[in-house]
């Protein structure tokens, strides 16, 4: 059997601090009635303990919704007199805390429970999402409420993550910075100039280590404001540069490695050639990149392209061709060509759709027409080509471990390519000898032909002492990166609004809870109710509830009566 007043104690157990005199049904609204204790309280000018009631007053607050409705509570709370004489404070209001803050129209835990909603979504997404809890709350407020959710105090870690991200991509940037060990956000501010980060650095004493990407600002202001700190490039990007160097290497011999596919031919392959030959013969002649621009009118970067290619074959392209339907039947066709070389297309197209081929004639004239089926292997991109070659090894299959075979053979340079690649993999576990090994792969790149993976060691060696301790050092970029990625979603929730304030607020809030500090599961205060047991009316947080009958019709007057501490009168109307 149900006792009314646990009942109540249970249901309202976030207003155990009052006296609940009534609860009243009032259609989309319950209204609960409570008044504070009879107690003495302190004066907040002197401290006195007073009991001196001057005189009432009501306050009206929401609380967290019962049974899908609004609940809205009337406290009866008292102006107190101050008993002494001389104290600035001759009356004041008594307060409730930890059930309802001075100022605050919303109960303590409805207050929590909108900031938490508040804080996910912010502006109208809580606005929507609120009414349909039960609880109202304007966009405005939507907006207000994350803002006033304090920050985890910000002291400067030892190891400093630094990223930039983009307000309005191309044109306003701002800064993040997080505790590269720990994920914690620490500050973000507007602007990823070097004056902005070296600012931000001089009034954060304290860091040891600073992680950041390839960017020279971050660099040259951790070297004007913290010139003894240790500079960490990220493996991340160190790798994804090479990365970018291998494809540029593999598509400029693409006619070594795609031996058998068709190249580009006609009129833009012999444009090529000679304008390949033109930069050639001016550049013997001693003219220069910017010379050769201006004469044959093309940028220059075109010629700086053209120059770094020591023949004309190095700048054909493998033809981008998508995969197509008629793949599944190339090895059945080139079988039927070698029996029989003039078999009729026709023919063919008949015995590949009893084998299944769904496409069109078209589609397979064109296929052969293009000499797809003419190559050796499939059809390959260059970026497939290099992520064969960036690949752990072990992680390929068969016929990816094959191809790669034939890549890899396909020419000196290529070989060369490949095997530098597997030795800076090895550099990316961190390891103290890594920085010596560095040197000694730079020197190694070197010695192959491979101009862009030269490009890639110069811009090493640019930052080596940086690069030296990414490869050295456990610290990493990785956690700030991930801010960076939870950053992108809530500007895209939010879209602008209310700034720059209350995007930084967002970020810095990340999805840390105060409660536990977990990033992973938030706590929240209301999710462990507060039990109140029979007979043990006031241990805690137990709610007082005065008079009435039970909820569901029984009437227990002993079980009840156990529970009342406060005076009878009061009623349970209509529920
Ligand atoms: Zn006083
Ligand atoms: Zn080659």
């Amino acid at each position: 059997m149900i006792d009314m007043a646990e009942l109540m104690g249970v249901v309202f157990s976030g207003l155990s601090a009052l006296v609940i005199e009534d609860v009243e049904d009032a259609g989309e609204v319950i209204v609960v009635r409570a008044r504070t204790r009879d107690e003495a309280v302190a004066c907040p000018g002197c401290g006195a303990e007073t009991a001196r009631v001057h005189g009432y007053h009501e306050r009206t607050a929401a609380d967290v919704p019962v049974d899908g409705r609004r609940v809205g509570v009337r406290v009866r709370v008292r102006r107190m007199r101050c008993p002494a004489l001389g104290c600035q404070v001759q009356t004041f209001r008594e307060q409730v805390p930890g059930v309802l803050e001075r100022y605050q129209r919303r109960i303590s835990r409805l207050a929590a429970q909108v900031s938490a909603v508040a804080r996910e979504l912010a502006g109208r997404a809580s606005a929507r999402l609120l009414p349909a809890l039960g609880v109202m709350v304007s966009r405005h407020t939507a907006l207000r409420v994350p803002l006033k959710i304090p920050l985890p105090g910000a002291a400067v870690p030892r190891v400093l993550g630094i990223d930039d991200f983009a307000l309005r991509r191309g044109l306003v940037y701002a800064t993040v910075l997080i505790d590269a060990e720990t994920g914690r956000r620490v500050d973000v501010v507007p602007g990823r100039t070097t004056d902005v980060a070296e600012a931000w650095l001089r009034d954060h004493p304290g860091v040891e280590v600073l992680c950041r990407d390839g960017s020279g600002a971050y660099g040259e202001a951790a070297r004007r404001a913290l010139p003894q700190a240790v500079q960490v490039s990220d493996r991340w990007h160190l790798w994804h540069l090479l990365g970018e160097a291998a494809r540029k290497e593999v598509l400029a011999h693409s006619c070594c490695w795609a031996k058998g596919t068709p190249m580009q031919e006609g009129k833009r392959a012999d444009t090529t050639r000679e304008r390949w030959q033109q930069v050639r013969d001016l550049r013997e002649k001693g003219a220069g990149l910017l010379d050769c621009s201006r004469r044959l009118g093309l940028s220059l970067n075109t010629v700086k392209r053209y120059d770094r290619a020591s023949e004309p074959e190095r700048l054909q392209r493998v033809p981008k061709y998508k995969p197509t339907l008629v793949d599944p039947h190339r090895d059945y066709l080139r079988k039927r060509r070698a029996e029989e070389p003039g078999a009729a297309v026709q023919q063919l197209l008949r015995e590949i759709r009893e084998r299944g081929y769904q496409g069109s004639s078209n589609l397979l004239v064109r296929y052969i027409n293009q000499g797809r089926l003419d190559g050796d292997r499939p059809h390959l991109s260059p970026r497939r080509a290099t992520r064969l070659l960036l690949t752990r090894p072990d992680r390929l299959t068969g016929s990816q471990q094959e191809t790669l075979a034939h890549i890899e053979t396909a020419c000196p340079e290529i070989s060369a390519l490949a095997s530098h690649i597997r030795d800076f993999a090895d550099l990316l576990v961190p390891d103290p000898g890594n920085a010596g090994r560095l040197q000694e792969w730079i020197t190694a790149a070197r010695a192959a032909d491979l101009p862009h993976v030269h490009a890639f060691t110069r811009g090493l060696e640019l930052d080596i002492q940086a690069a030296a301790a990414a490869l050295t050092m456990p610290f990493h970029n990785g956690r700030t990166e991930g801010v960076n990625t939870k950053t992108k979603m809530i500007k895209r929730q939010m879209y602008g609004r209310a700034g720059f304030a209350l995007l930084r607020h967002r970020i810095l809030l990340g999805l840390r809870n105060v409660t536990t500090g977990s990033e992973t599961e938030p706590h929240y205060p209301w999710s462990q109710p507060r039990h109140i047991c029979p007979g043990q009316p006031d241990r805690g947080g137990s709610g007082q509830v005065t008079g009435s009958r039970s909820l569901l019709g029984f009437d227990d007057d002993a079980r009840r009566n156990e529970c009342l501490v406060g005076g009878p009168g009061g009623r349970i109307s209509r529920l």
